[in-house]
């Protein structure tokens, strides 16, 4: 991935850390888990992504105005750059593509969307 400091493609993420979810710009106090990639492989992550994006689904489906799903966040903050750039505090950066694949991920979100009776932007999904 693409450090934003010197533009060279050396970040990485820690072997630990915390993955939150963000959708239509909402976040949910409990709406992230704990990673671990020494003990975790992809399809742990996805479990646990699985069961974080349920709960905050639920939760979406029962606001007043509700927005279709146009834009995902699944970030974490755990970044470094190789080359120990100081990356910006607010720096967050998304594990889809990289810890998840994007076409696993939208099928989750699809899955999970129709179980709480919301519908997905899939055409302009900004993940
Ligand atoms: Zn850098």
């Amino acid at each position: 991935m693409y450090c934003p400091v010197c533009l060279n493609d050396t970040l990485f993420m820690h072997t630990k850390g915390t993955i939150f979810i963000k959708i239509n710009r909402q976040t949910m106090s409990t709406s992230h888990f704990l990673y671990n990639l020494s003990k975790e492989e992809e399809e742990d992550i996805l479990e646990h992504l699985s069961i974080k994006l349920d709960e905050f689904l639920s939760w979406y489906s029962k606001f007043q105005n509700k927005e279709k799903i146009s834009s995902v966040e699944i970030i974490s903050a755990n970044f470094a750059c190789d080359k120990r750039c100081r990356l910006p505090s607010e720096a967050r950066f998304s594990i889809i593509g990289s810890l998840v694949s994007k076409r696993t991920f939208v099928k989750l979100l699809l899955t999970l969307s129709k179980k709480h009776g919301l519908s997905v932007d899939v055409n302009s999904l900004d993940i």
